[in-house]
């Protein structure tokens, strides 16, 4: 069958393979084909050779972490052939630490979890993949390619949880949310500030193209100048851009008693003059709180499953700007400036 590979470490190896072996039994009972796979920077990193780990018996890796496909057979009768499922990106450690031995692996504390297209696990890029019934999440029939959002989105409803479970060490009231970063995470983090019924403002460098109107379909108020010139403090801040200026001015920014939850990935090795001591004072004296987010376990994906199905059909498919048949998978991999999230899509 046919899969998308390259050979971690090595730039420009990758390649549509036609003759990968079929999923082995062993990678679990339940038997999936493909309908699509979401692209996203990792994906580009892994190509560029900056990424990834093939499993310990490959030399090549499949891509693809943000799957959607068909059930074809699940003789645990977990799921009914012909419906949507989705599968977890993260396996636990087999150690296990003390998160992963309560399946919490996105907060794995020894780094030895392996992921499907990342590390160790084959992707999602493939003509046919199984899945253990635990890793398997189901979708609302409803919902058919917008699925594919299902992984982004799983990631932004465990930014939520936690900035919940901070939000809880006092009286918790928040009105007021900014995403930074109007990409598929930015995006579905307001999505989801949206379905809270909280006051959402998006910010991104972007002044034209569909984000904007993506965000004002929300209810949401657009900003494309930067977070220090906002003319008020937001309760919640989910940055998602990982540029380092943003990233600061937003930990600057945050109301008194305020979240800043760190969503985006800085690529490192930029320096910025910087006043880091007002911002420590700031910190402390307003009980404000930055934390990092990054994953998500199978609590967070059943949530995202039931986020994705109360959303507006069409707003979802909004966000797939491109979509690329398997033939012309190359292509996937160099976003244009108006995309936000490009999908190979299998069934084409
Ligand atoms: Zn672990």
């Amino acid at each position: 069958m046919r899969a998308v590979t390259v050979t971690p470490g090595v730039p420009g190896s990758l390649r549509l393979l036609d003759d990968y072996p079929e999923p082995a039994t062993e990678e679990g009972a339940i038997l999936v084909e493909a309908v699509a796979v979401g692209v996203c920077g990792t994906d580009i990193e892994i190509i560029d050779g900056q990424y990834g780990e093939a499993p310990p018996d490959a030399d090549r890796l499949v891509l693809g972490h943000e799957s959607l496909g068909r059930v074809l057979e699940d003789p645990t009768g977990t799921l009914q052939t012909g419906d949507l499922v989705a599968g977890i990106v993260r396996h636990p450690d087999p150690l296990p630490c003390p998160n992963c031995a309560v399946d919490e692996w996105d907060m794995c504390r020894n780094g030895l979890f392996t992921e499907h297209g990342i590390k160790g696990l084959p992707g999602f890029a493939r003509e046919r993949w199984r899945l253990q019934p635990r890793f398997a999440v189901g979708l609302d029939p409803e919902l058919g390619e917008v699925g594919v959002l299902l992984e982004p989105t799983s990631v932004v409803v465990k930014a939520w949880d936690h900035i919940d479970r901070i939000g809880r060490r006092a009286e918790w009231q928040p009105r007021t949310a900014l995403i930074t970063g109007a990409g598929p995470i930015g995006l579905l983090a307001a999505l989801l500030a949206s379905q809270r019924g909280l006051s959402v403002h998006v910010l991104d460098l972007a002044s034209d193209g569909p984000k904007p109107a993506l965000a004002g379909a929300l209810g949401a108020t657009y900003h494309s100048g930067p977070v220090e010139e906002l003319d008020f403090e937001p309760d919640v801040i989910v940055e998602c851009t990982g540029a380092p200026v943003v990233v600061l001015e937003a930990m600057c920014k945050v109301a008194p008693t305020g979240i800043v939850c760190l969503a985006g990935v800085s690529s490192g090795g930029r320096i910025i003059d910087f006043d880091a001591g007002a911002l420590n004072r700031t910190l402390v004296l307003e009980n404000n709180v930055v934390f990092g987010s990054v994953n998500a376990n199978r609590r967070h994906w059943e949530a995202a499953a039931e986020a994705l199905a109360r959303a507006d059909r069409d707003w979802l498919g909004a966000l797939i700007t491109r979509r690329v048949p398997l033939s012309e998978y190359a292509s996937a991999y160099s976003p244009g400036p108006q995309d936000i999230k490009v999908v190979i899509d299998f069934s084409a």
